[in-house]
């Protein structure tokens, strides 16, 4: 069966001494309470990963929020898949829209990405979602499925299972508005028939698919009690403890 799971996208907030003490205290108030039914995924800036690996217990996972597209080389600045998993990271966050829209990462480049990933036994959390005009022109469905079928649906099957896909519409990521929890579980039940039609309905079946875009501590549950939503990737309220486990104890 497939797992729930709720993941942080700290983004580009918190020095190192703040994400040091939001991974702690996230880490407690679970460790208080433990989540009855959630996989908890944390993905701070690079610089982070290594040390707040070294601080948690193993019940939190960490994920990167983006990689390389190329092994190791001269690419200034950018970070290898090798090295993300040999700072303790278990996961990497590929395709956000922040990636797609300010830096020009397109599908092709994406594919590559996953690559990286797979090949450096990461998990890639794959982000797809259209921008509103896209949603008003009624071509959601198109944008989504070209999403996936250009950089992630190349995996083969074994390849695929295990990787997390998160539904974030444009429109709805950071800006207060959220998705419906009809119109997320219509691109939900879309993506998940597309997984079926591409690897069959038991892989589909186990896929987590999030839902990413505006979810806070008083909508989580009702996004959450979608059949085809299995959690969230969650941006701004990630980066407060008390309203990121609220989030996880919202299934
Ligand atoms: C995100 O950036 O992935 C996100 C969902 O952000 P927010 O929760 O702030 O809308």
């Amino acid at each position: 069966m497939r797992k729930n799971i709720v993941a942080g996208n700290w983004k580009m907030n918190k020095t190192l001494d703040e994400g040091i003490a939001l991974a702690g205290e996230i880490q407690k108030l679970l460790k208080n309470n433990p989540p009855e039914d959630s996989g908890v995924i944390i993905a701070p800036p690079f610089i982070h990963i290594a040390k707040i690996a070294g601080l948690l217990d193993g019940n939190i996972g960490i994920a990167a929020q983006n990689c390389a597209s190329e092994p190791a080389g001269a690419y200034t600045g950018e970070v290898s898949a090798a090295m993300i998993r040999s700072a303790g990271a278990g996961y990497v966050i590929i395709g956000h829209s922040e990636r797609r829209h300010y830096y020009g990462e397109d599908n092709p480049i994406l594919k590559k990405k996953i690559e990286m990933v797979l090949e450096n036994n990461l998990i890639p959390i794959y982000c797809c979602g259209e921008i509103l005009e896209e949603r008003n022109n009624k071509d959601h469905f198109n944008v989504v499925k070209n999403q996936l079928n250009d950089a992630l649906f190349f995996l083969s099957p074994e390849e695929f299972t295990g990787v997390i896909v998160a539904y974030e519409p444009v429109w709805a990521i950071g800006t207060g508005v959220t998705a419906t929890p009809e119109q997320a579980q219509e691109m939900h039940a879309y993506i998940r028939g597309l997984i079926a039609d591409r690897y069959g309905s038991e892989i589909a079946g186990n896929t987590s698919i999030l839902y990413g875009g505006s979810c806070k501590p008083d909508n989580a549950a009702e996004l959450f009690a979608n059949p085809d939503v299995d959690g969230g990737l969650i941006g701004g309220a990630s980066l407060n403890a008390e309203d990121f486990t609220a989030i996880i104890r919202a299934f």
